[in-house]
């Protein structure tokens, strides 16, 4: 099969690691006979020195042709000073808006070889954990009406948290349909004991439901799983919740993992064509150095290839690499323990190739 893929390296660490996934992708072409096309395009601050803006038209039409679009990471020092408005960030927003991506699909497990990277006891991290957050990413209070005005007590702020039954029934379809493909089991985290629009997201989700006889639902408020994911996150399996739930929610689950540099994500809209990137920033501390970590990057590129592209087999070549690499004890500087030789950017990329 042959497919056109857009490349926005963006800034920092961007260029590396995203080159480092397209030679993966390269060698998985080869190996089950596809074509991958790659064409880049600038955005963040790399637009914003080309163009003075963070996202140019040509990035757009161009991410809007292409199968999917890979992204490194955008912003840096550089561009800190500048206002709201073109600072590189805006790139993100625009371009998810743009391709109409609304929900954002991030997993966090915890690998075997980096249990001693975990941020929690031993006996919990004992139990393993492998669970993906379904988050809603254009709708809710990030959205909704916001303002200042007069109030009793003088000038105030308000923010409004807003879903339609259409928002929540697209969201909840993705995260049974997750789940399906998973170990069947959904949560769905709301507020529903103090906000109306979480008694929608409650009975939304659970009509949904009835459509996936195969999978489960249970519901847990926000709070109480704020707690359970460092008490036992290994009790999850598919978590499904808001904008502004999931955004917390999602750093939370990333943190225990104790690797940024190994977490990828998705963003995903009604169409085949989505949006990966790894979770982590553009890293300026390490930018230029080879020395970052690469996985994140190429696991996002293999949620491409199993969630647009249909090639689960594929994706799972590039996941056990991954695996082995760190089975192996080879590992980059920032989930380096101990005395050993820490692997650049550019090695790791040469080793889990070598293990496809
Ligand atoms: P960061 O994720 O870039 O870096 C945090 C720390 O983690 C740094 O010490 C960095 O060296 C390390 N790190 C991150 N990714 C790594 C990797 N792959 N390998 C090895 N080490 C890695 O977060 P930050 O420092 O808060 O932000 C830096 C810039 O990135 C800012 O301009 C921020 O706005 C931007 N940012 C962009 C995105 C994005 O593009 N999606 C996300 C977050 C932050």
């Amino acid at each position: 099969m042959e497919f056109n893929i857009a490349l926005v390296k963006g800034d920092g660490i961007g260029p590396e690691i995203v080159d480092s996934a397209v030679r993966v992708l390269e060698k998985v072409g080869e190996k089950f006979g596809h074509k991958f096309n790659f064409t880049p395009y600038l955005a963040g601050g790399a637009a914003i020195d080309e163009y003075g803006i963070p996202l140019p038209e040509e990035t757009i039409t161009g991410c809007k042709n292409s199968d999917s679009v890979l992204l490194g990471a955008v912003g840096g020092p550089k561009w800190d000073t500048l206002p709201g408005e073109i600072r590189p960030e805006k790139a993100l927003l625009g371009l998810r808006a743009a391709l109409g991506l609304f929900t954002n699909l991030r997993p966090a497990k915890i690998y075997p070889a980096l249990k001693g990277a975990c941020t929690l006891r031993p006996d919990i991290v004992e139990n393993g954990f492998d669970l993906v957050i379904v988050r809603e990413l254009t709708g809710g209070i990030y959205f909704g009406e916001r303002g200042r005005r007069e109030g009793i007590y003088g000038e105030e702020a308000y923010d409004t948290e807003a879903y339609s039954v259409m928002e929540v029934e697209r969201i909840a379809h993705v995260a049974y349909k997750t789940a399906q493909k998973r170990r069947g089991n959904v949560v769905s985290i709301d507020k529903a004991n103090v906000l109306e629009s979480s008694r929608l997201w409650r009975e939304i989700v659970h009509k949904v439901g009835e459509q996936y006889p195969g999978v489960t639902c249970t519901d847990m408020l926000v709070d109480n799983a704020a707690m359970q994911l460092v008490r036992d996150p290994s009790r999850f399996d598919v978590i499904v919740t808001s904008n502004m739930f999931g955004d917390i929610l999602s750093d939370e689950a990333s943190q225990i993992t104790g690797s940024i540099g190994l977490l990828a994500s998705a963003s995903l809209g009604d169409g085949k064509c989505g949006l990966y990137e790894p979770i982590h920033g553009s890293a300026p501390d390490i930018a230029g150095q080879n020395k970052a970590n690469p996985i994140a990057t190429i696991l996002s590129a293999a949620m491409m290839l199993r969630y647009s592209f249909e090639l689960g087999a594929e994706a799972d070549a590039i996941e056990n690499a991954v695996n082995k690499v760190l089975e192996d004890g080879l590992r980059t500087a920032d989930i380096l323990v101990g005395d050993d030789k820490a692997l650049t950017c550019t090695e790791m990329t040469d080793e889990i190739i070598s293990r496809l």
